[in-house]
């Protein structure tokens, strides 16, 4: 390199890192995130793509937009409430301030009155029960699906789960519950047809091989037309002939009904019916962080509890503190967004789309996640051209909304109110007229 060669030029990395800028930035991003970001800017001056004089201003830019997570905040703006895509449910603000708190040490298993190892979770457990009086005990492990291959798993041992035809659903991602429940050595015996089965079919299968029996709550379809089921209450007379568990998974998680949901199963129902255990999920209906809730009879649940799986399939103390706050907390921002006033929904349609400039059409929202799959939860939405949804989506902060039709609709329901401002100046960003002041606009 010659004495005029420009590269000479080039701040070195040592002087680069004591800048006090870099040095504070590098306490809570990490030192290797700084030195990467360093010498990716030393790297493009060095091939001549940025001035050496620019190098420093540069790597300050990065720096204080960088986020310590490659996750970043969405508006839903597609009126689905439980968006998988989309991490399931926000939290409620009670939710994320456990969240904070349990980071740190807590006494997630310690008894802090006699300095002894105590029972984990005892605090979601309690809020769960308070929550669902008709379960006797709870416990909480990672997810959903792993509620159900522990109950299967444990109370089948090594006979068959006795299931109907009608049940063996994919529950997305192409991952189906019966090859779940397979997957730990349980068998499945089926039994009735795809869209009738008759408690004769259930009885027909039961015998020296039979484990358990599982209910399952289709979820995200419905069959219709000429069907027949069995409920819980009548599977549960069979359970006692046999004296075999019953074992009833429905996902959503609602832990009593909701009149928005009237075909909704919820858990408090289901055992008062009978089940011995329910498994759901805590991310969707109920509003929590992810999780599978077991709730059922006592000593069911103890045996659950005790078995090695319900060791690889524990949850966190983030989890548990999330949930926790979630069960005993407000209404979750799930549970508003499934209640939230048509009326008001307009009004606060009808304010972006006098600020953007654009029509305000009906626009029905959905439960998502397997909930209620065919409610249309009537509200608005605010009409964009197709065109908009790629810079929405791409935007800071980025929205999502729905296409449909032509057309890319901004739904209001998952959005919280105090963020309508925010999603103006997006949308507004979005149609390349960044920096209008809401009202201003020229039509
Ligand atoms: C969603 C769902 C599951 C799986 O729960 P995850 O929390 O996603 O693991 C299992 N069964 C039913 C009926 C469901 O709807």
């Amino acid at each position: 390199m010659g004495a005029d060669d420009p590269r000479r030029f080039i701040p070195r990395t040592d002087r680069l890192l004591s800048h006090p800028e870099l040095r504070r930035a590098g306490a809570h991003l990490g030192s290797d995130v700084i030195g990467s970001i360093v010498q990716q800017f030393q790297a493009l001056a060095r091939s001549g793509e940025i001035a050496p004089e620019d190098v420093e201003s540069r790597i300050l830019a990065a720096v204080s937009s960088r986020q310590v997570t490659s996750l970043k905040s969405v508006l839903n703006a597609t009126g689905v409430i439980v968006h998988t895509n989309l991490g399931r449910a926000p939290l409620s603000e009670a939710s994320r301030e456990a969240l904070l708190t349990a980071a740190g040490y807590v006494d997630v298993e310690l008894d802090l009155v006699d300095g002894t190892r105590s029972g984990r979770g005892v605090g979601a457990r309690e809020a769960l029960l308070r929550a669902c009086p008709a379960a006797e005990s709870a416990l909480v492990v990672n997810n959903g699906a792993a509620a159900l291959v522990l109950a299967t798993t444990v109370l089948a041992g090594l006979g068959e789960v006795v299931i109907s035809r009608g049940e063996l659903v994919e529950i997305g991602a192409g991952f189906r519950l019966p090859d779940l429940i397979e997957s730990t050595g349980a068998r499945l015996r089926e039994v009735g047809t795809t869209n009738r089965t008759h408690l004769r079919d259930y009885e027909a299968a039961l015998g020296d091989r039979t484990g358990c029996l599982l209910k399952v709550h289709p979820s995200n379809f419905r069959i219709s037309g000429f069907t027949a089921g069995v409920d819980v209450h009548q599977l549960r007379s069979l359970a006692d002939e046999y004296n075999i568990p019953l074992v009833v998974d429905l996902g959503s998680g609602l832990l009593e009904p909701d009149q928005m949901l009237p075909d909704e199963p919820d858990v408090a129902s289901a055992l008062e019916a009978g089940a011995d255990v329910v498994t759901v999920s805590g991310d969707k209906l109920l509003g929590g962080p992810q999780a599978g809730l077991l709730l059922g009879r006592a000593e069911v649940i103890e045996t659950l509890a005790r078995h090695p799986l319900a060791r690889a399939l524990r949850t966190d103390k983030l989890t548990l503190a999330a949930l926790e706050a979630t069960v005993s907390g407000p209404v979750t921002p799930v549970v508003a967004a499934l209640h939230a006033d048509p009326a008001r929904l307009r009004e606060r349609t009808e304010v972006l789309a006098e600020a953007v400039g654009c029509a305000v059409v009906e626009h029905d929202g959905r439960v998502g996640g397997g909930g209620g799959p065919d409610v249309p939860l009537p509200g608005w939405a605010a009409q964009l051209p197709q065109s908009v949804a790629r810079p929405l989506r791409t935007g800071d902060p980025p929205v999502l909304p729905r296409v449909h039709d032509g057309a890319c609709l901004v739904d209001l329901r998952c959005v919280p109110e105090d963020d309508d401002e925010q999603l103006i100046a997006a949308v507004l960003a979005a149609l390349g007229r960044a920096g209008e002041t809401p009202g201003t606009e020229s039509r």
